[in-house]
């Protein structure tokens, strides 16, 4: 089976007995320093000596904490000569391709199925490869090139690699991935017709080290034994970092040169809470980390008890906890875990992955399916949010996405994708536990317009003797410094907020949420954030509508104390996280996390405010 673009690098990198090389680059100080050398022997010195700790510092990505094995994984190109064949073979040639891409398809085929088994979130995404696999302009330009006399594998890398040069330009991070999934389609092919054997699998507990992943990767490695996973690109907010955190693989982002670094074997600590890899660890930090990782699985039995309990304060604040899920299943997973309900619905996830808008009936069935595994619990449907990073073929290009026809603007110049959705939604609405969300508003105008088709389409809907729930709630998503600064006005309209942490600091802090470069100062703990959510929960307060957080920082450990306190009366979260967040709620004492807030307010910098918060519940 050939399946990735992956090869193992097995020999010992030139660097990687420097060892006078302390720290690596982006690596951290160790805070919690190894004995000194004299309380070994001097054959344990030698050893230690050869085997240099080392510890690279990314981001954290997904928590957890695994020792195992590195096995380092890079992207090799395969050397392709552009061959030339005789005329008389040309048919022959497109014959051999159209049979690579049969079998590719099959291959591929099975691993979607793996997908819906083990990660049912991940199989669409892994759709979007078997579309490029299939694309009929693809084949033709190939197919062409075939024609010109050159032999299938050099027509194949010619033309994935001029549509890769395209995307990996563009200027829209969702593009940028799919030139990550040419890369991988283009390698599948290539393996195939030059019979090349490449990685398909880790050994058990084996910690996947590589440039970057593909959610096809995460679902593959994790099915032969991957149990975490470092990459050099960033990005938490990646599908492969979304599906790490749903399937609760350990995962650190963002370490920089990490794979030229350690080498395939050396014994890995990945600690995806500090959003470090230590390689070739000394005894001491191993059983360190093995006490921790102890201490964890303790603690997780004893969450799982959690799941029945009250989220509410100590002394008797209720905190609603949700769940942001995107598939039945993840529903399922949220309900066992004891979510109250679903809290965010990403449906343009649905787009994103086929490359096109299902139509009213397709949506109808899947978002009634959704709303009927959550019954009676309510779920939360969101307006297709598209552009910007979730952009897909019929979005035109936009210089600024990010800034440009994205979410609800996008929906008000597509009034029949809207109107479509809107029906959709209703109709799955029957059973009364849905409700509507928009995002990225910028105007009272946007909401208005939105109601008004809302209420366009309950009459149509009506009118063609369709059951729906006429009373079904729609929410504004706080995801704008604009919207958070209109917030009274747009509560006067809607019947709730949910705030998105994630575009709300990437608008507010002008920085790319996606962007590496940036990462110090996309901080959701900066006061203006802070300030912003005390600004939106006041609104909410002031026309009686509930608030709630369904952006990332919902799940931040720091954060529980202080969303209680600014008056935040929903959280939701991943699946994964809900019983975590409980915890630190049911710990949490309302009258002290109104204090906490009140004084985090007045702090003047990201760090000030942490720093406070850390100690404030230490
Ligand atoms: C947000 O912006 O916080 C949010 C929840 O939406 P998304 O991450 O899908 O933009
Ligand atoms: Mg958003």
């Amino acid at each position: 089976m050939t399946h990735s673009s992956f090869q193992q690098h097995s020999h010992s990198l030139s660097n990687d007995g420097d060892s006078t090389d302390a720290l690596e680059q982006g690596a951290v100080p160790d805070s919690d320093e190894p004995p000194p050398a004299s309380a070994y022997s001097a054959n344990a010195n030698k050893r230690e000596k050869h085997r240099k700790e080392k510890r690279f510092k990314g981001i954290p990505a997904s928590s957890g904490i695994v020792i195992g094995k590195a096995v380092i994984l890079a992207t090799e190109a395969i050397a392709i000569k552009d061959t030339l064949i005789p005329e008389d073979r040309i048919d022959a040639e497109i014959e051999r391709f159209a049979h690579a891409v049969q079998e590719c398809t099959h291959e591929l085929h099975r691993i979607v199925t793996m997908a819906n088994d083990e990660a049912p979130v991940a199989a669409p995404i892994l759709e979007a490869q078997l579309f490029i696999l299939n694309d009929p302009t693809i084949a033709e330009m190939i197919a062409g090139r075939i024609r010109k006399c050159y032999h299938a594998e050099s027509a194949v890398q010619e033309v994935f690699d001029s549509q890769q040069a395209i995307l990996r330009h563009a200027s829209d991070s969702y593009l940028r991935e799919r030139a990550v999934d040419l890369d991988n389609v283009k390698q599948r092919l290539l393996n195939f017709l030059t019979g090349r054997n490449t990685v398909t699998t880790t050994q058990p507990e084996g910690i996947v080290i590589t440039e970057s992943l593909t959610p096809s990767d995460v679902m593959l490695f994790r099915k032969s034994g991957m149990t975490a996973f470092g990459t050099e690109t960033s990005g938490i907010t990646s599908h492969a970092a979304i599906l790490a955190r749903s399937l609760g693989i350990p995962s650190v982002v963002g370490l920089a040169n990490i794979c030229k670094r350690i080498s395939t074997g050396s014994t890995v600590i990945i600690d995806g809470y500090a959003g470090i890899i230590i390689a070739n660890p000394l005894p001491d930090t191993i059983s360190r980390y093995e006490q921790r990782v102890e201490d964890l699985e303790h603690h997780a039995r004893k969450l799982g008890k959690l799941a029945h309990l009250p989220s509410q304060t100590s002394d008797g604040r209720k905190v609603h906890l949700f769940a942001n899920a995107d598939t039945p299943e993840e529903i399922e997973l949220a309900r066992a875990s004891g979510a109250e309900g679903v809290g965010l619905i990403r449906t343009e996830l649905q787009i994103l992955t086929h490359n096109f808008v299902p139509d009213e009936d397709e949506q109808t069935t899947f978002y009634k399916e959704l709303a009927e595994r959550a019954y009676p619990l309510p779920i939360t449907l969101r307006a297709f949010d598209i552009g910007s990073d979730k952009s897909f073929g019929l979005i035109a290009n936009e210089p600024n996405p990010a800034l440009g026809l994205r979410g609800l603007r996008f929906l008000l110049k597509n009034k029949a994708v809207f109107m479509a959705q809107l029906r959709a939604i209703l109709r799955a609405s029957c059973h009364r536990n849905v409700r509507l969300m928009l995002p990225m508003i910028t105007t009272v105008q946007e909401f208005q317009k939105s109601l008004q088709w809302v209420e366009e389409c309950k009459a149509k809907l009506k009118e063609n003797g369709e059951e729906f729930d006429a009373q079904m709630p729609v929410g504004a998503m706080i995801e704008t410094p604009a919207a958070a600064l209109i917030a009274r006005e747009l509560g006067a309209l809607a019947d709730f907020f949910s705030i998105g942490t994630n575009d709300l600091t990437q608008y507010t802090l002008a920085t790319d949420r996606m962007n590496a470069s940036t990462t110090q100062i996309y901080d959701t703990f900066h006061p203006a954030i802070l300030r912003l959510l005390k600004m939106i929960v006041d609104a909410a307060h002031f026309n009686n509508i509930p608030v709630a957080v369904c952006g990332e920082f919902a799940s931040h450990a720091a954060a529980t104390e202080l969303l209680i306190g600014l008056g935040i009366e929903e959280l939701s979260v991943a699946p994964s996280s809900l019983l975590e967040v409980k915890k630190r709620v049911r710990k949490a004492v309302f009258s002290q996390t109104k204090q906490l807030a009140g004084e985090s307010l007045h702090c003047s910098t990201g760090s000030e405010v942490r720093k406070f918060l850390t100690s404030g519940t230490n």
